[in-house]
């Protein structure tokens, strides 16, 4: 792992010692089919923000359920915004994150979309590393398994005028989870939504706030409902142009090598996972291209077998293949209808740089320990 970097802390997080961490054998045993987002560890991590200290008060302590004024702004006008990352165990067993600059970054672009203060990249990334560490004992063992990291900030002032709010409470808490897919990715099926869009030009879909979730809920209860697994939204405008699934991008693979994902630009939330994807695609001589594809175009080609895969992919199931997509008019099949080559190729290298199995050219592991 000598690509591998170290991370210098920055900035300080009081540590309170906790009264009544979870007992061992109960943990261990929390811990040995984890799945996903269920159960949390002993701690998280508090930052506090108002408008005469600005960030204060950052601890460390046991995880507690979080007072609030009934008054409090995020529960009227949800200025809320999250982030997702993992830490990893490597090879020789100490703990990593990846690119966590890159949430600390798109944290504050939400914050800026939101009205909410920015939170510096240290800190952010200090109370993730503080947390991780703090609960490294809470890592599954399970193949697959990592502690995702859930940090967060909401409006806390009670107040109900509609403006930015001038209390903020930052947070991060920790939930051990398995491998999304117990053995590789089984493909998924879509559902393209005809009467919802997740964003507008001009709106927050370049956030990751939980309001674009809220409204994505229904959409995704009809993908469901239809039998399918996700679903997937196109363009406001035209909606002609396919944007992205509820939580996670697409990628578009075709016959001569070309790689398609659609371009950002205000709806469209910026992958760390697709940024990543994109460049390791160059570097297995894929000829990338950040572009414009459409519904009408996708079933084409998926038809005429120039589109031979495609795939999701996020943080929390990183690569994922789509094998079938219905809509209102048909339905229609990528491919073989599973996991294509290029797919698993592709996630294979993401996941061996992650887990430090492969080399890390790029400096986006971040050694904890
Ligand atoms: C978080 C998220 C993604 C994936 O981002 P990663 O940084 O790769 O985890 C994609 N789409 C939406 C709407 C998201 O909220």
């Amino acid at each position: 792992m000598a690509d591998a970097q170290t991370f210098t802390p920055s900035l300080n997080i009081a540590t309170l010692p906790h009264p009544a961490p979870v007992p061992g054998a109960s943990r261990e045993q929390a811990i040995a089919d984890p799945g996903f987002g269920k159960i949390f560890t002993d701690h998280m991590v508090v930052v506090e923000w108002s408008e005469a200290e600005g960030w204060h008060g950052a601890q460390l302590g046991p995880r507690e359920p979080i007072a609030l004024d009934p008054a409090a702004a995020v529960l009227h006008y949800a200025q809320e915004i999250f982030e997702g990352l993992k830490a990893y165990r490597l090879a020789d067993g100490s703990m990593a994150l990846f690119r966590p600059e890159e949430n600390a970054r798109r944290f504050n672009a939400s914050a800026r979309r939101l009205a909410m203060p920015e939170l510096p990249d240290g800190l952010f990334v200090e109370a993730c590393r503080a947390l991780a560490l703090a609960d490294r004992d809470w890592f599954p063992k399970v193949d697959g398994g990592s502690l995702y990291l859930r940090p967060f900030m909401f409006a806390s002032e009670a107040f109900l005028g509609v403006r930015p709010a001038k209390e903020y409470k930052f947070v991060v808490i920790a939930s051990p989870a398995g491998n999304y897919f117990k053995s590789g990715a089984p493909a998924v099926s879509i559902w393209v939504s005809a009467d919802y869009t997740r964003a507008a030009p001009g709106g927050t879909g370049a956030a990751k706030c939980g309001g674009n979730y809220a409204a994505s809920l229904v959409p995704q209860a009809e993908a469901i409902a239809r039998g399918h697994d996700q679903v997937v939204f196109l363009d406001a405008a035209e909606h002609r142009w396919i944007e992205e699934l509820g939580g996670m991008n697409l990628f578009f693979v075709f016959d001569d090598g070309t790689l398609i994902t659609p371009p950002l630009g205000g709806t469209i939330l910026p992958g760390i996972t697709r940024d990543s994807l994109l460049l390791l695609a160059q570097e297995e001589g894929l000829s990338v291209r950040e572009e414009r594809y459409s519904l009408d175009q996708w079933r084409t080609d998926a038809a005429s077998g120039r589109l031979v895969e495609t795939f999701a992919c996020g943080t929390a199931a990183v690569v994922t293949p789509v094998g079938r997509v219905a809509g209102e008019d048909g339905e229609f099949t990528i491919g073989s209808g599973g996991p294509g080559q290029t797919t698993q190729r592709l996630r294979e290298r993401l996941v061996a740089i992650q887990r430090g199995t492969a080399p890390d050219p790029h400096g986006w592991v971040k050694r904890l320990d």
